[in-house]
């Protein structure tokens, strides 16, 4: 069987030196194991995502050499996709409607109970609503995100796996995954009809993707994406989450870091060589 990688990257921003490091690893690790390389487009945050951007990401990568399929894959339309597979999991009993603003759940929320990202676990505020005010929520036209109910989800999923352990393969070695890090995680966005989350697991099945590689910021996450690959029945990748490259103050890169996008570094003389060292790869 063909492995097949792909490049994921979000238009929201110009790539920078931490997403040529992606894009080069996911390449030369395709292109070491005689697999087939895709770009995928990420831009179901259709709020923050800018053409601009897509042209800027074909521009980038072919300027530092990189070659990928035809055609790319554009998140923004699939929408209906990524709602068939929520539906999935509502049928299943996995999805409750939340209709609580941010605010309201910081105002819940612990502060010391945090998800891997940094950001308040959500406290439950709409776990347990009644259907008649879930109804009349949305008679009154609430705005409302879908969550997973992490409990019943990990247990759906010890079903399925017969009371296997969730584990992934990083690396060649066995990584045990622990979703409920992550407490009832967002499905569907109240702003956008899917979430990162799942999309990226129902691409990377319908793609056939086999090897999954992207920066350590993603590790934890892959747990959360293993169990919505359980809870799916869709095959799991093996993946390897590669160390990020910081800034001299050893920060991960951001996209509001302007002085480290690829255009900009271009644009005052950077070559490709010395894009490529920067990303952590020697070159002459
Ligand atoms: N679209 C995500 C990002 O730009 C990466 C998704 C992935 O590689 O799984 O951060």
């Amino acid at each position: 069987m063909t492995p097949v990688f792909r490049f994921a990257p979000s238009p929201n921003g110009e790539l920078h030196v931490g997403h040529a490091r992606s894009a080069l690893e996911c390449y030369l690790q395709s292109q070491a194991a005689s697999g087939r390389f895709l770009l995928r487009i990420e831009d179901i945050d259709t709020g923050r995502c800018r053409e601009p951007f897509v042209v800027g990401i074909f521009e980038d990568l072919a300027w530092l050499g990189l070659t990928w399929e035809q055609p790319v894959l554009r998140q923004s339309q699939h929408f209906p996709f990524y709602q068939a597979m929520a539906a999935k999991l509502e049928d299943q009993g996995l999805l409750y409607p939340c209709f609580a603003t941010r605010t309201e759940i910081e105002a819940a929320a612990n502060p010391a109970k945090v998800d891997p990202d940094g950001a308040p676990l959500y406290p439950g505020l709409h776990k347990h609503l009644s259907k008649i005010e879930i109804e009349d929520r949305k008679a009154a036209k609430q705005p409302f995100a879908m969550r997973l109910n992490m409990e019943r989800a990990l247990e759906a999923a010890r079903l399925k796996s017969k009371s296997a352990p969730l584990t992934w393969c990083e690396y060649n070695t066995e990584q045990i995954a622990q979703p409920e890090v992550w407490g009832d995680a967002v499905i569907i966005r109240k702003d956008t009809p899917a979430s990162y989350h799942l999309a990226v697991v129902a691409d990377d099945a319908r793609q056939g993707i086999t090897h999954v590689t992207r920066g350590y910021d993603l590790f934890h996450a892959t747990a959360l994406h293993r169990l919505l690959q359980v809870l799916l029945g869709l095959p799991g990748p093996h993946y390897a989450h590669h160390r990020l490259v910081t800034d001299g103050n050893g920060r991960k890169l951001s996209k509001s870091a302007a002085d480290t996008s690829l255009r900009a570094l271009r644009d005052a003389g950077a070559t490709v060589n010395d894009i490529w060292r920067m990303a952590g790869f020697p070159v002459e």
